[in-house]
């Protein structure tokens, strides 16, 4: 784990941008962990601190994202300072994302599905689509920095995928996270500043087991659209290419 330190040198494999600490431990977290049980190195961006939460201050959410990051087994996670409740695709933060790209230089983005019922998550679908473009860009405005050259050296990804569980959308593909489940639910519950019971005491239920029920619902109805257990769901904007029809998974009857 990096802190807000220069980072060693990290080239990521799979890089998730998120609004907020625990978007990605709620959509994409199984997948980032069967990505680095196979070996690929993953890192996450998160664009805002949290301080519009109701409960928890910035710095106990970003010492919850390290433990988070830590159990996703994640090897880069930083956040930027855009305003939580104000995501907005300017210039300005576009820039900001687009010297993350340059420096982890990732093969693969996940962003958040463009439609969604909190704008900073449809924000960041616009902002992140149009930083991975702008990062591809030679002549992309104003030098990033003066001391790594390699912020300054143009890279594009060349795969984005929509994370779409918060969306009521049929997805392109299900990433199977079954072996992932617990491990994923102990990355959400990381984030004790918000999840952990803080009612009055004699609350009738624990908010935990809440959480627990409706995450592996979501994950077992998505599972069960590709024919395993636990899923997360995605969308990409390109068709599929095949080599061999007989090597095509998900039973059709
Ligand atoms: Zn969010």
């Amino acid at each position: 784990m990096t802190a807000a330190a220069v980072p060693e040198p990290f080239i990521a494999d799979v890089l998730a941008i998120a609004a907020h600490r625990d978007d990605v431990e709620q959509t994409c977290g199984g997948t980032l962990l069967r990505m680095a049980s196979r070996g690929l190195r993953t890192a996450i961006l998160d664009l805002t601190q949290g301080e519009a939460g109701t409960r928890g201050s910035a710095a106990e959410r970003a010492a919850e994202a390290e433990r988070a990051a830590d159990l996703l087994g994640v090897g880069w996670r930083q956040a930027l300072d855009l305003p939580d409740g104000a995501v907005e695709n300017t210039l300005e933060n576009r820039l900001k994302i687009v010297r993350v790209l340059r420096l982890l230089r990732p093969r693969v983005v996940i962003l958040p599905y463009w439609q969604a019922r909190h704008p900073d998550h449809a924000a960041v679908a616009a902002l992140g689509y149009e930083a991975c473009f702008l990062a591809g860009l030679s002549k992309t405005p104003g030098r990033l920095t003066e001391s790594n050259p390699a912020e300054d050296s143009p890279h594009r990804p060349f795969k984005i995928v929509y994370a779409s569980l918060y969306a009521d959308v049929r997805p392109s593909f299900i990433v199977d996270i079954t072996p992932f489940i617990e491990q994923r639910h102990n990355a959400l519950m990381a984030y004790r500043s918000q999840y952990a019971n803080q009612a009055a005491g004699g609350a009738l239920f624990v908010p935990e087991e809440e959480i627990r029920e409706r995450t592996f619902a979501e994950a077992r109805h998505y599972g069960l659209l590709a024919g395993v257990r636990y899923g997360e769901p995605f969308v990409q904007k390109e068709v599929g290419l095949v080599d061999d029809l007989t090597l095509l998974p998900v039973q059709s009857i």
